[in-house]
């Protein structure tokens, strides 16, 4: 259509009064080959009189056009104004709870093509709005999880933030390591350790691809996987700088939407960068704690954690006993055989003793081929129990080298607290050390209490 100016509804006016004008014009002559007298019809002032009638219809077209529609326009103008103020304010302070369909929304009032902008427009405000609660939500996300370093209370509250953002009713996450993969989370799903062996896991592992596995309704999955049937099963890889850390396994009653993987993949992101600070956050405590040969802890972190205990059981007034060993002529290993031998025999050593003790016991190499023990709520007779099947446990085990079979004792001395009259416990461990000098002089090879 041709335009007059920028204008649409000045070009509107023009259309109408050049269309009035005409109409006008041309009236005289149709009114003559109707019929009517030519004197009359052809007469300046029924000319003029035509030409005015079909400028007053344009004029008040232009007027009803500007009334109906361009009120229209302005109320779609002004509303969308306020959206667009109201959309700046919300991404400026985060808070996109104010955007209901009230506040947001223009009414669809018509079935026309000003109808069909409101309709866009709307769709326009959900659609932001619902990306920016994805953002939101990878945001609060990734906040959640960054500042957790402990491993198990990371894995604990992303399965519940994943479980949550994705709608999923069941999801598991399995750690990897050194080829070994290790449930760390899970939520609804029963037996979910047998995941640790699974083939879309390792498969995700492998390739660091996620794959959606649905579950048509004539599988029964029920009792096997999950407790409920899920329609859909998500395994997704969870990589730092192309490195495997875990698989993610989510299950949802419903088929996922659309737009789920896409946000997951993002949650995922987050994920991996928070499992990574908190498995080097791990390995960093491993390695202030832990004795490098024997795996046990150190001396230094393992006397902090009897102090620990120590103060628990003095608080509590629960006994807590102690005991040192010391491997029998361990010099003499270490010259028939070597140091290499030497460190596998006090690496079985320790390993014995781990066996032996308890979940809470606390085990550290306290000196070259010496050990103490920590052992919460053992009274003296639970401890010189202990001891007695360590010494025996030890004395049983033999360390194969060539043809050769290693065998090795330990002397062991025993204390406990209160049954001594002791109140730090350094002094208990004086007390321990000689008693165990007393297990030493005494043939070696025994428990002594001290
Ligand atoms: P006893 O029955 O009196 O305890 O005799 P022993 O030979 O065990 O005692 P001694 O203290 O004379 O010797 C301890 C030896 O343990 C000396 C040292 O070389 C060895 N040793 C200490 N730490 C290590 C280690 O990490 N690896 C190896 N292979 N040997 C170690
Ligand atoms: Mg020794
Ligand atoms: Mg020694």
């Amino acid at each position: 259509m041709l335009r007059f100016t920028r204008r649409v509804f000045v070009d509107l006016a023009i259309w109408m009064m050049g269309l009035g004008l005409l109409v006008g014009l041309i009236f005289p002559f149709f009114a003559l080959a109707m019929g009517l007298p030519g004197a009359d019809v052809l007469a300046p002032v029924f000319f003029l009189a035509c030409v005015a009638a079909g400028l007053a219809v344009g004029g008040v077209n232009i007027v009803l056009a500007r009334r109906v529609i361009g009120r229209r326009l302005h109320t779609l103008a002004d509303k969308m104004g306020a959206v667009e103020s109201e959309l700046r304010e919300m991404a400026r302070t985060g808070d996109m709870s104010r955007c209901t369909p009230e506040h947001c929304m223009v009414n669809v009032d018509s079935d026309d093509e000003l109808g069909d902008v409101a309709r866009a427009f709307n769709q326009l405000v959900e659609a932001l709005s619902h990306s920016h609660r994805a953002q939101d939500a990878v945001r609060s996300f990734v906040e959640v999880l960054a500042s957790r370093l402990e491993l198990d209370a990371l894995a604990d509250r992303a399965m519940r933030e994943l479980l949550l953002h994705t709608g999923s009713a069941a999801g598991a996450i399995i750690l990897t390591a050194d080829g070994e993969h290790r449930l760390i989370a899970s939520h609804g799903i029963r037996e979910a350790a047998r995941l640790e062996a699974s083939a879309h896991v390792r498969l995700a592992l492998k390739t660091g691809e996620s794959q959606l596995v649905s579950v048509p309704d004539d599988v029964a999955v029920e009792g096997v996987l999950t407790e409920f049937r899920p329609r859909e099963v998500l395994v997704a890889p969870v990589t730092y700088k192309s490195v495997p850390l875990a698989a993610i396994v989510l299950a949802g009653a419903l088929p996922y939407p659309g737009g789920m993987r896409a946000q997951l993949d993002l949650f995922l992101r987050g994920l991996a960068l928070a499992l990574n600070n908190a498995l080097s956050h791990d390995r960093l405590q491993r390695l202030a704690a832990l004795d490098a040969l024997t795996g046990v802890y150190n001396r230094r972190f393992g006397l902090g954690r009897l102090q620990e205990e120590f103060s628990r059981a003095v608080r509590a007034q629960t006994p807590i006993g102690v005991l040192m060993f010391d491997v029998d002529h361990f010099k003499s290993i270490n010259d028939t055989y070597g140091h290499v031998v030497g460190d596998r025999v006090l690496a079985r050593v320790a390993d014995r003793a781990r066996g032996v003790l308890r979940e809470g016991d606390v085990l550290m190499r306290y000196g070259g081929e010496e050990f103490l023990a920590v052992l919460p709520a053992a009274s003296l007779d639970n401890a010189v129990t202990l001891a007695e099947r360590l010494r025996r446990t030890i004395e049983e085990t033999a360390v194969s080298e060539g043809e050769q079979s290693i065998r090795v004792t330990v002397s062991i001395g025993v204390g406990a607290f209160p049954g001594l009259d002791v109140s730090a416990p350094d002094e208990l461990v004086a007390r321990v050390d000689a008693a165990l000098y007393r297990s030493k002089s005494s043939g070696r090879n025994r428990v002594t209490r001290a």
